[in-house]
């Protein structure tokens, strides 16, 4: 029995309807920017395995890393307890990150990290003795699937069958030039109940990729500064380099109160969360009261094993060769994107740093569940390319170690794909 086979007896797959989904393919190795089946066929990966692998898979480094960190402590309890990988982690991190980011507070994935940040943020206010309970978020958010997460994210047929039980959300459209002064008046009127403003910052990526300016943004920002809400950036997707520099938040000029963090921070390798906040965030929890302490931890917090694999892709990140990827990567997509955008079979084209994505017409097609996006994702997978459409959005989204000729190879089946449907 193939592993795909004997799969199918013991596991329930996560965004899979069981009854009608194809076998899974069976994956024994990893290398570099490839996943490598059961059958010996080697895949491309555009897609960085969900989003979370930023230096190709099973790098030797990394592997080396979480080894030694293996034989040395494998796991620590975080409450009263603390260990380096760790602490040399949450100094890297915050000397990168905006200078007004001044703790970090450990999970072990997206959904929690953002979890933390509403935790963080409501309770600001309570322990304060204010009242604020309602939360500002954009239409077409992702922020994860456990129940807060999902309750900042935009209402879709993946909540549906939970929406009396999401909390209450004031949503409202990303930022352009037309909306901008409007979106302040809203913001302006419901000051009194916000609590927060949580956003993505550039891209909306689960919603397929949805791109908006860095100035609106900076403007939002501002002015929830200015109603005194805090501000969130949901940064799991963006973080790392994907958007062209270390963190989308490197192209504003005014910075969140709180961060999330996950997905490429470990280069892939380790689950883990990050949620960064300001001093005057973390100061509203210092009390002689225990009651206003932050009641919230996980059971692989802040795990060692974790740590050290965030530290070795840190390592690997900060290597003048990997910036240089980026950047080339950036350029690559750039020129393809100018060749292709004028295409009439494409709606539209866009491209943040490492991220491009590009829209199909969308006759009869608009859905996560149309036919098309299965006839692309089957086409790809033909030509050896994972590519996992959003509906009818095809986007790539790949390891900086990708090369350039794969990158073209991809570009070309891409072409290809849009004379075939
Ligand atoms: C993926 C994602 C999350 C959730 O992270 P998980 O580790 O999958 O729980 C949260 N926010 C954004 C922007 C994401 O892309």
């Amino acid at each position: 029995m193939t592993l795909a086979q004997q799969d199918q007896a013991v596991i329930w797959h996560p965004y899979t309807q069981m009854q009608t989904a194809p076998l899974p393919i069976g994956i024994v190795k990893g290398e570099g920017a490839y996943l490598i089946t059961e059958e010996g066929v080697k895949l491309i990966d555009a897609i960085s395995s969900w989003w979370v692998n930023i230096h190709g898979h099973a790098h030797h480094y990394i592997a080396q890393k979480v080894f030694e960190q293996l034989q040395t402590l494998e796991h620590c309890i975080f409450a009263g307890f603390t260990h380096k990988p760790a602490v040399e982690l949450a100094q890297k991190i915050l000397s990168i990150l905006p200078p007004n980011q001044s703790k970090v507070f450990y999970t072990d994935n997206g959904s929690t990290a953002v979890e933390v940040a509403l935790k963080m943020s409501l309770q600001f206010w309570n322990n304060q003795d204010t009242k604020r309970l309602k939360i500002l978020a954009f239409e077409n958010a992702y922020h994860g699937d456990t129940f807060g997460a999902m309750a900042v994210s935009g209402r879709s047929a993946f909540t549906d069958p939970f929406t009396a039980l999401l909390f209450d959300v004031i949503f409202i459209p990303t930022p352009n030039n037309d909306n901008l002064e409007s979106l302040k008046a809203q913001i302006t009127k419901h000051k009194q109940d916000l609590a927060c403003f949580i956003f993505e910052p550039l891209v909306q990526g689960a919603s397929g990729m949805l791109m908006y300016e860095a100035k609106y943004l900076d403007q939002l920002i501002a002015h929830c500064n200015q109603e005194n809400i805090l501000t969130i950036a949901d940064e799991v997707m963006t973080g790392f380099g994907r958007t062209g520099k270390l963190f989308a938040t490197d192209h504003l000029l005014n910075k969140p109160d709180i961060m999330c963090f996950s997905k490429g921070i470990t280069g892939g390798t380790m689950p883990l969360g990050l949620t960064t906040c300001t001093q005057n965030v973390y100061n509203a929890f210092l009390s002689d009261d225990k009651l206003k302490t932050l009641f919230h931890g996980h059971s692989f917090t802040a795990n060692p094993v974790a740590c050290a694999s965030a530290l070795a892709s840190w390592d690997l990140l900060m290597l003048p060769q990997t910036m240089q990827n980026i950047e080339r990567i950036t350029a690559q997509h750039a020129a393809f994107k100018s060749k292709i955008e004028k295409h009439a079979k494409l709606k539209n084209v866009r491209q943040t740093g490492t991220i491009l994505a590009l829209e199909w017409q969308n006759n009869t097609s608009t859905s996560y569940f149309s036919d098309l996006r299965n006839q692309l994702y089957d086409f790809f997978m033909s030509k050896n390319i994972i590519l996992r459409p959003l509906g009818n959005i095809v986007y790539i989204l790949p390891p900086y170690c990708i090369t350039q000729t794969d990158l073209e190879y991809i570009y070309q089946q891409i072409e290809l794909a849009l004379e075939t449907f």
